[in-house]
């Protein structure tokens, strides 16, 4: 475990407006330190406003996706290296709702991983099985072949990449994995990143789905949970933040 960060993300999803995040930028600013790292992941749009108000600080800040070309004709997309000349330091990749409706393939994950990652910006790759897949018994094999699209970047990465197992029927619907079923998943993630020839180990492993200040503590407290990725209550200072403190 010491050789783990433990990791509190927001993701703000396609939340905010320029007045409403000062507000919060400002007490997530604020918070105190602790164990672990913050960071939150901002609409393309309010990144330079992230960099304006936690640069200097301890909170780092990102984007919820990124394109797997480095420049050119692809209009809408948003390259790593235009991430970093606004300080960011993290990007989701392969979030479910990007899978389901972008269309996203964990190839392409893969490759959106890798980018992040070339360019010094740390992926945090997003797995998860849908309900249907879970009720199927397959939710195992389904992130065990979303992680191994990723084993490149993975292995490149030396344990700096992060996962976040998300269940897609947990996000943003109030039902949260028991943390006994979340930690069995997380379990599953680092054995397999173990024969991937990840640096298991040293990997973050998060948990995301429904995260609240009242169920944080115990998700946290598992053996292979590493801190959560944060949705729906990354946009409330004070429930992120007690989030954050658990
Ligand atoms: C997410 O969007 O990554 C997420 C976990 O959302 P929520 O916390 O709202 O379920």
């Amino acid at each position: 475990m010491g050789l783990r960060n433990r990791w509190v993300i927001g993701n703000w999803k396609m939340n905010g407006s320029l007045a409403g995040n000062a507000a919060l930028l400002g007490a997530v600013a604020a918070a105190p330190s602790g164990v672990g790292k913050l960071g939150v992941c901002v609409p393309f749009p309010y990144l330079g406003q992230a960099q304006s108000a936690l640069a200097g600080g301890a909170v780092v800040w990102g984007g919820q996706d990124v394109s797997e070309h480095a420049s050119g004709a692809y209009t809408g997309q948003v390259s790593a290296a235009m991430l970093v000349e606004f300080g960011a330091s993290l990007v989701l990749v392969g979030h479910s709702e990007r899978r389901q409706y972008n269309a996203e393939t964990s190839d392409l994950v893969a490759r959106k991983a890798s980018a992040a990652l070339n360019a010094g910006v740390t992926p945090v790759i997003c797995v998860g099985e849908t309900l249907a897949e879970r009720d199927a018994g397959r939710a195992e094999a389904v992130v065990g072949q979303q992680l191994q699209a990723c084993t490149d970047v993975l292995q490149r990465s030396q344990g700096a990449a992060i996962v976040a197992y998300e269940p897609v029927w947990a996000i943003g619907t109030g039902k949260t994995a028991t943390p006994a079923e979340a930690q069995a998943m997380h379990a599953f993630i680092r054995a397999t990143l173990r024969v991937l020839g990840a640096e298991a180990d040293a990997t973050s492993i998060l948990y995301g789905g429904s995260v609240k200040a009242g169920n944080a503590r115990e998700l946290f407290s598992q053996a292979d949970i590493d801190g959560g990725l944060i949705g729906g209550a990354s946009l409330v200072a004070t429930d992120f933040l007690a989030i954050a403190a658990a």
